[in-house]
């Protein structure tokens, strides 16, 4: 079964357009495939009304807390128009539109003046504001050499521009999913820079919370950190879901569809989707 659960398009931060995001996909001949964008399923809405070879379940990556800890939960095969869904993201939107307000003000007192009104501009009408609209701004002036740079002095972790915002906590994100007819997925548990007996105990609150699935492939990891998360997952008896998060054909780390094989100890979250297909492996 050829999958990809975790995407980016436009519509977020990521480069191409929904449609053409989609594109790739058919070319990757995936069989499963959900565009899961930062807090928003504009693109999700997009790709849903074409015709496509390919199957396109819902999805969105949402922002939220654990700990005092951001993490990121995607929601997959959820009802779009549901109206938990939807006041869960109109919510999020609010969240990110003040994130983006104080951003601006802490990096206009370290010399760089009006970036909201530049991120903006890399951010397509409907799209959701994030960090990397700002980075790619900060490039563009020269304020920065790169993203990474960006990043590194200024958005990332502990940094003036990672503001402490108001997301939901995971609770109440993973509680929408459900309510909206969804499935509930950890996104990549091994970038919280968490130790095991941490990561444990945060898939341990997930899926009591009711979480369905944790990402077990599609990011730079050992093996042996890898080895250790399916491990921990089996015992929770979670199941497995796995993405490139792609976000630009650029980054050759994170290309669309490349992601190997979920591992055959764990069952599948696409087992549960509604559009059911018979598994050509
Ligand atoms: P936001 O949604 O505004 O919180 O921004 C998070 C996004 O920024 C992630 O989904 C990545 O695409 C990007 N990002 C996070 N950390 C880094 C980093 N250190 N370098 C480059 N991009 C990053
Ligand atoms: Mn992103
Ligand atoms: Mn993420
Ligand atoms: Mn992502």
């Amino acid at each position: 079964m050829k999958i990809d659960l975790h995407c980016h398009s436009s519509a977020s931060d990521g480069k191409l357009s929904p449609h053409a995001v989609l594109q790739l996909a058919e070319q990757a001949e995936l069989d499963y495939f959900a565009l899961t964008d930062h807090d928003t399923i504009q693109g999700v809405l997009e790709i849903l009304a074409l015709e496509s070879p390919v199957n396109v379940i819902s999805g969105v990556e949402v922002s939220s807390v654990w700990m005092g800890i951001a993490v990121h939960i995607i929601g997959l095969d959820f009802d779009t128009d549901h109206p938990e869904m939807l006041s869960l993201l109109e919510k999020q939107r609010l969240v990110r539109e003040q994130r983006a307000l104080i951003i601006d003000k802490r990096l206009a007192l370290h010399g760089m003046p009006n970036t909201l009104e530049g991120a903006l501009t890399y951010c397509p009408d409907l799209g959701q504001i994030g960090r990397p609209h700002f980075a790619q701004f900060m490039v563009d002036q020269g304020f920065v050499k790169n993203h990474k740079q960006a990043f590194d002095r200024w958005l990332g972790a502990g940094k003036i521009g990672d503001v402490k915002s108001d997301w939901p906590d995971l609770n109440t994100v993973v509680a929408a999913i459900n309510a909206s007819n969804g499935l509930a997925v950890l996104a990549h548990p091994l970038r919280y820079k968490l130790t095991f007996t941490k990561l444990r105990r945060l898939m341990t609150a997930f899926q009591l919370s009711g979480g369905a699935a944790v990402e077990v492939v599609g990011h730079q990891v050992s093996d042996d950190k890898r080895q250790r998360l399916i491990q921990s997952v089996a015992e929770l008896s979670l199941m497995a879901s796995g993405g490139s998060d792609f976000h630009d054909p650029e980054w050759r780390w994170a290309q669309l569809g490349h992601i190997p094989p979920l591992p055959a100890t764990l069952t599948p979250v696409w087992q549960k989707f509604r559009k059911v297909i018979e598994d050509k492996i």
